[in-house]
């Protein structure tokens, strides 16, 4: 076989085998491996890499389109001096995924604005990143499919289908009271996840007393507290709500800037330079008496 009917039939291995990335870049590393003498391993080595990185690429990509994520932040972009009340330590320990592995839970508990979700959606992100299949819902999205998944009469295949995530994140518990149905449907997701996989629930209520008030049937919150808080990290954020934060430092430095200057500016500022010595001729103003 001469070279060119060779090389086309490697072409068509690789085509057969669906390797259109290792397809694409083997005359450039063809070329490169005769400029650089590699050897054959060194050769099938890189060219095969082209391949896994771009395999590896799509796979996560497909993880992050399946997860939902309502927004693209990262745990890079965390602003942990905003919140000092914040265990960072316990932050920086849930991002190395341990607790996907152990399948625990992470309870995000504080009032709204103090960046809940955005700890919930930068672990998710960690976790797809890791490889692990991650989902992200809201706790009145769940309850509505589940209502529609019970009229429609595919209410197991909705289960196993909240059953499947490695870590599935249920963001904004207890905004909305829950009627008997909805804490139900809630109830059979956690039970038939509790040591199997992980959850992660973002709440404005307090983990106590106060979780009985989002359902009818304050057993219900308790039976759940149960299972969710079995292997749970509990993440309490005390903190102002950054919104709101942010909100503040903008309206200071509008109204900063917009200020027009008083009579007791000016003559501050004049003082100023008086002071320093820049009054205009570089000398300092002679004493006036
Ligand atoms: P919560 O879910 O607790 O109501 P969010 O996570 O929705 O709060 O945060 C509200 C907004 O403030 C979001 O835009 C979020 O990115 C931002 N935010 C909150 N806390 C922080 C923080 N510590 N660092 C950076 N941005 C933050
Ligand atoms: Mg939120």
């Amino acid at each position: 076989m001469n070279q060119n009917s060779l090389y086309q039939q490697l072409r068509s291995h690789l085509a057969y085998l669906r390797l259109a990335a290792a397809a694409e870049a083997l005359p450039a590393h063809l070329e490169r491996a005769q400029k650089d003498k590699l050897t054959h391993t060194a050769f099938l080595e890189q060219l095969l890499a082209v391949e896994v990185t771009t395999s590896e690429q799509r796979r996560l990509a497909g993880r992050l389109r399946f997860a939902s994520l309502p927004a693209p932040w990262r745990l890079e972009d965390f602003d942990f001096d905003a919140q000092p009340s914040l265990d960072r330590k316990l932050v920086e320990d849930l991002a190395t995924m341990r607790f996907v592995e152990e399948a625990g839970n992470v309870l995000l508990v504080g009032p709204p604005g103090v960046g809940k979700t955005m700890l919930a959606v930068c672990l998710a992100r960690r976790a797809a990143e890791a490889g692990y299949r991650v989902y992200f819902t809201t706790a009145a999205e769940l309850v509505a499919r589940c209502h529609r998944a019970a009229i429609e009469g595919r209410w197991a295949t909705t289960m196993r289908f909240y059953a499947g995530p490695q870590l599935l994140v249920i963001d904004e518990l207890g905004y909305l009271a829950m009627k008997s149905e909805a804490a139900a449907a809630l109830f059979q997701v956690i039970c038939q996840r509790y040591l199997k996989s992980s959850t992660i629930l973002t709440t404005n209520r307090g983990i106590g007393p106060a979780w009985g008030q989002i359902f009818d049937d304050p057993m219900v919150a308790v039976a759940m507290l149960d299972r969710l808080l079995h292997r749970a990290a509990v993440l309490q954020i005390d903190g102002e709500s950054y919104r709101m934060r942010a909100h503040r430092a903008r309206v200071e430095h509008q109204r900063r800037s917009l200020r027009t200057p008083m009579p007791e500016d000016l003559l501050r500022d004049a003082g100023d330079l008086i002071g320093s010595g820049q009054n205009g001729e570089g000398e300092v103003a002679p004493p006036t008496h």
